[in-house]
């Protein structure tokens, strides 16, 4: 798993538990905690507490397990909390989940509502395996758009029902509507889809 280090507490760890913050023109690469820490002085939040969770395991709805890990980001007014799965190396697949609240909320119970929203996402499943390949099962859709890894390719990837959907395999899916409309609605990562 790629190692980052904290350009002001000099704390090394997985790539996941930092973010890269640009002001003046400069990037530097804080871990979360400093990161907090800088946006609670710079928003005037005297006694912000630096949130942390353990993570957590849930089970999709074929009784598969997902194992989540959180992440607390302070936004200015707003606390930013957000649950990701560590899939391999790679951090843009598996499933993701966000949720937005008032910087004095009470990160536990953020937390409460960001699992609620987790588990309705995980009681769902929109692909099926028909002989062998994928299908959609229904009639809707739901997944998070993502880059698909090449620098050179323009065209994205899919997150669906939690793993990584090729652009053209997507398409391939939809043959089999031949003639349905759509509706393509995008939707903020901390909007429920
Ligand atoms: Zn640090």
């Amino acid at each position: 798993m790629t190692q980052s280090r904290c350009d002001r507490c000099s704390t090394t760890g997985p790539a996941h538990d930092f973010v890269s913050a640009g002001s003046d023109g400069t990037w530097r690469v804080l871990c979360i905690r400093c990161f907090n820490t800088e946006m609670a002085q710079f928003a005037d939040l005297h006694g912000f507490e630096h949130p942390s969770f353990t993570p957590l395991r849930l089970r999709d709805v074929d009784d598969n397990h997902h194992e989540f890990h959180f992440c607390g980001l302070l936004l200015g007014d707003q606390l930013s909390l957000e649950a990701f799965e560590l899939a391999g190396d790679d951090e843009a697949a598996g499933y993701r989940f966000q949720i937005l609240g008032e910087a004095d909320a009470e990160p536990s119970a953020l937390l409460g509502q960001l699992i609620q929203k987790m588990k309705r996402a995980l009681a769902l499943k929109h692909l099926q395996a028909d002989a062998g390949r994928l299908q959609i099962a229904n009639t809707t859709v739901r997944g998070r758009v993502e880059w698909n890894g090449d620098e050179n390719a323009r065209q994205p990837c899919t997150i669906i029902d939690g793993q990584r959907i090729k652009w053209n395999d997507l398409g391939a899916m939809l043959l089999a509507f031949e003639g349905w409309q759509f509706r393509l609605e995008m939707l903020d990562p901390s909007d429920e889809a």
